[in-house]
């Protein structure tokens, strides 16, 4: 990469962060309208996109005809919590010894940086190229669920194609093919009230739920000995269970690669939320638990759901409260195989494909049958924490191999 192009992406990464797209409440007004202009400098149209007010989202497309390749990125960004955490301040862009600092610099305005500049670069040569088809979409809310954004820009058909790059941070030695899905419960139980001193006459919610909690965890167990993961994500469960330990062993925490790989590989299990009772002196009538669960790819969230009714029935009810599926692209994909590829011949490196065990806009692309990796600059763990930053080299060389990447895709000699 030239020096000329590193400077501009390292002054368009700081440019990103200084302009807050907080979210809640998620407005893109001024982020999406820097980006306009900063295509149009250029010579891009760009058209927005908007499904929810204030929320723009941007769509610039190039080429003509199949196939059809989106690169996409989120410009909403999470709050920066305690100011005071902040070594320099969260909207400030601070480039300091190689790292570019604030709210959103690994998630995701580097990637979003990354993607506008490789979108600039391969323009001319896919106009010149004749066939082919290269969408940049930078988005609203992926972080409140991605609603306004590239769910209802798939769902509208304006983000259709035949492959799909999202530039969340996977590091650039890393990238994503998978996600676990979710699946989000209420367990609720119910008793008879009494007075606190004579407990014999009532029937307690609590001690009802402590009984179903425990058992709801038996039977997710059992579940889970079960499930069948597909072979082909064997390897990919493997480097996400290392990915995780290091990260856990980075900070103290005493775990092993088959934790990891069984909490990347089963139905993970999180009591949330408590609330039950009205009085010290009362016998509980109700009590109930929000129950967090991810189930990995393979396992569908009502499988999961319909085993706990059954075996809880008359002990608590199930409320389903919020699910999605879990969802990957094959490692076999062309988008998947030029993307390690490029990792190994642009970086000299060792790609190695992850299964995440959170959710991205990537999904909704999944689930519209488009071939999908998740690849960008930064690393998940500096996502949302304090003092967040992106390094220069990361955006260098996620760049470089995107570029390789779509170069290949669309057949244009380096
Ligand atoms: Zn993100």
């Amino acid at each position: 990469m030239s020096q000329n192009l590193k400077t501009g992406l390292i002054e368009l990464t700081s440019h990103l962060i200084q302009i807050p797209s907080v979210n809640p409440p998620g407005y893109t007004v001024n982020i999406a309208g820097f980006i306009r202009d900063w295509l149009g400098e250029r010579g891009f149209k760009s058209e927005f996109r908007e499904y929810a007010k204030d929320k723009p989202n941007v769509i610039a497309r190039v080429g003509r005809g199949k196939p059809v390749l989106i690169l996409n990125g989120h410009m909403d960004v999470v709050p920066p919590g305690d100011d005071s955490r902040w070594v320099y301040p969260p909207f400030s862009g601070k480039i300091v010894e190689g790292r570019i600092y604030g709210r959103g610099a690994t998630d995701m305005k580097g990637g979003l940086a990354v993607i506008m500049m490789v979108f600039t670069e391969l323009a001319p040569l896919i106009e010149r190229q004749g066939s082919g088809t290269l969408i940049f979409s930078a988005t609203a809310d992926e972080e409140t669920g991605g609603h306004p954004g590239v769910e209802a820009l798939v769902r509208d058909g304006v983000l259709v194609g035949d492959a799909a790059i999202v530039a969340e941070p996977s590091g650039s030695s890393r990238y994503y093919i998978g996600e676990k899905g979710l699946c989000q419960v209420k367990l609720v139980t119910r008793g008879r009230p009494a007075h606190g001193s004579l407990p014999i006459l009532g029937e307690n919610a609590i001690m009802k739920l402590a009984a179903a909690i425990a058992r709801a965890e038996e039977l997710i167990n059992e579940f889970n000995k079960g499930i069948k993961l597909p072979s082909e994500l064997t390897e990919a469960i493997r480097n996400s269970a290392e990915v995780y330990l290091e990260a856990a062993r980075a900070s103290g925490l005493n775990l092993t690669l088959s934790d990891f790989e069984r909490v990347v590989g089963t139905v993970s299990f999180n009591p949330g939320v408590v609330r039950g009772g009205s009085k010290i002196n009362m016998v509980p009538d109700y009590a109930e638990l929000e129950l967090d669960m991810r189930v990995p790819p393979g396992v569908s969230p009502s499988q999961v759901i319909n085993h706990l009714r059954s075996g809880l029935s008359g002990i608590a009810d199930v409320e389903v409260l919020d699910t999605s599926e879990p969802n990957y692209t094959s490692p076999g994909e062309v988008i998947v195989r030029i993307i390690h590829e490029g990792i190994e011949r642009v970086l000299g490196a060792t790609p190695r494909p992850i299964i995440v065990t959170g959710a991205t806009d990537g999904r909704y692309l999944r689930a519209r049958g488009i071939p999908t990796v998740v690849y960008g600059p930064g690393e998940l763990a500096l996502a949302h924490a304090y003092n967040e930053y992106v390094t220069v080299d990361d955006l260098v060389r996620t760049h470089d191999v995107m570029l390789y990447a779509i170069r290949r895709f669309f057949g244009i000699p380096a």
